[in-house]
């Protein structure tokens, strides 16, 4: 039976479900098609919208020099120290992201959609998450700690980090856990303090109570924590005495760390399912707030957030088809047909199955998802084979610096400013073809910290003009 939408969105990612939900919010029948786990389930769960502008972005830890300064409102005219400060602040992180988007170059995707596009995307995710995220009071970027102990800007943070601000004055202390290698909490604490955070911070490493395996995954430790299941605890020599809610459990461990600390801080392991009454039974038990600090691979706020998206594209009327590629597509043909895409077929176990549409957003990620691919003979777009600019010489595509300003890292789809994608020559590669996200050239996401941004506007921008489209056709 052949399958037909007005909108098809290939990529599940941040940028396919942004689109997918803002086309069948307009109504449009829409359908996913995703293959593999995208991005969400790697980065930090933050949604950065402009950290720093691009010439200041390469390695950015400038940006860090004092990352206080810009939130603690000094007087620099009272306090010469403040002054210096602040000066270095005007080489950090930018305080308003907005501001800064309509002076970023031609090519950056945020120019297609412009400064009311970022915004409305934004408007978009804060009704489909709710509560679970904060930071739409302001426009101001939010200064969060990351597990290395250095500082953030971002424009939205899950409700789960709100109390770890570097905003906030209050003493705080980090909890690591012995197997949680990758989070070492005093180290992150010191890190804090020589970044001139204006709190003190304090690190301990424990032991997550119970019989846990030395290489139980992240996932494993919020699983506990969300059951509440009992722990085994006390005794010596890895002899239990009695057994524990799990949450009640963890509190005790720490209780007798605190030294009058205000808030506590974890790494995101508190929980997937009820990540919000997990925090609120150990702020009861710990007298203190609770705080997730993001994470790194698998990251449950990125996970958390999947969830929230998810659902409210299924609320939306989304369908989701997922665990087989997009591998070519098929062109109308006879009068009428303009070069438009027809269907893109889909491999199921071998058999090249087509998926009909009126339009088409490519939401593939980019050299991370693989939707920006290189082999030897350069760099591509595997589906459409749309055009990616790139320097013929490889050695062209990286600079010798490690943090250096890499132009691969820019490399990806060009598009009009209705988002399709554009040849070599400036003409369209096919009418009723949108891209968003990852895909799209012109911007290096790790640099400017723009990556969730970038994804969110350009993705809602793609899936209201595929909308309109199909729903015309
Ligand atoms: C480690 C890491 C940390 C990050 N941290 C942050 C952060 O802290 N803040 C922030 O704002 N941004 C961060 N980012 C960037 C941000 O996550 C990404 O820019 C954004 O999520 C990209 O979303 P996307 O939907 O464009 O692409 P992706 O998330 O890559 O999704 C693309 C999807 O398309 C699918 N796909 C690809 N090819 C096909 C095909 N042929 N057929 C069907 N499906 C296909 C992929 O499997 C994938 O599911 C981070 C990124 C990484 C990698």
């Amino acid at each position: 039976m052949a399958i037909e939408d007005d909108v098809l969105v290939i990529g599940g990612g941040l940028a396919g479900m942004t689109a997918a939900l803002a086309a069948a919010r307009e109504g449009a029948g829409v359908r996913v098609v995703s293959h593999k786990e995208s991005t969400l389930r790697s980065a930090s769960g933050l949604v950065d919208v402009l950290g720093y502008p691009p010439e200041r972005a390469p390695g950015s830890a400038s940006g860090d020099a004092d990352p206080g300064a810009s939130v603690r409102g000094e007087d620099e005219n009272a306090d010469p120290a403040a002054r210096s400060r602040r000066e270095r602040a005007a080489d950090g992180p930018l305080v308003d992201p907005f501001e800064a988007i309509p002076d970023l170059p031609e090519s950056h995707p945020y120019r297609r959609v412009g400064v009311e596009g970022v915004r409305d995307a934004l408007d978009l995710f804060d009704d489909a998450v709710g509560d679970r995220y904060r930071g739409g009071h302001t426009d101001r970027n939010a200064l969060v700690p990351t597990h290395g102990g250095r500082i953030k800007p971002t424009a939205r943070y899950p409700a789960s980090a709100a109390a770890g601000l570097a905003s906030d004055d209050r003493p705080a202390l980090l909890v690591g856990f012995e197997t949680v290698t990758d989070f070492d909490a005093p180290l992150a604490a010191a890190h804090l303090e020589s970044a001139g955070v204006p709190f003190a911070a304090r690190g301990v490493t424990v032991r997550f109570p119970g019989g846990f395996r030395a290489d139980a995954r992240l996932t494993r430790f919020a699983d506990a924590l969300d059951s509440n299941e009992r722990v085994e605890i006390g005794g010596s020599g890895g002899s239990y005495t009695e057994s524990l809610p799990a949450r009640e459990a963890l509190a005790e461990v720490v209780k007798d760390r605190l030294r009058g600390e205000q808030r506590v801080g974890f790494p995101a392991l508190l929980g997937q399912h009820d990540a919000a009454g997990v925090r609120e039974s150990l702020e009861a038990e710990l007298g203190a707030a609770v705080f997730e600090v993001p994470m790194g691979p698998p990251s449950l706020p990125g996970l958390r957030l999947e969830g929230a998206l998810v659902s409210a594209c299924r609320d939306a009327g989304v369908r989701f088809s997922t665990g087989n590629p997009v591998v070519g597509y098929e062109t109308a043909t006879g009068p009428g047909g303009d070069g438009e895409i027809a269907a893109v077929r889909v491999d199921r176990n071998g058999a090249s199955v087509p998926f009909h549409a009126e339009s088409f957003v490519l939401a593939t990620g980019g050299l991370v998802g693989k939707g920006i691919d290189s082999d030897r003979e350069g760099v591509k777009e595997p589906i459409f084979d749309c055009h990616v600019s790139h320097p013929s010489d490889r050695y062209d595509w990286f600079e010798d610096e490690t943090f250096g300003d890499h132009p691969f890292a820019r490399f990806g789809v060009e598009t009009d400013d209705d988002l399709r994608p554009l040849d070599s020559r400036g003409a369209l590669e096919f009418p009723n073809l949108r891209a968003c996200g990852a895909v799209l050239g012109g911007y290096d996401f790790a640099a400017e910290k723009s990556g969730a941004g970038v994804s969110l506007a350009t993705g809602r921008a793609a899936g209201l003009a595929a909308a309109r489209e199909g729903l015309e056709a």
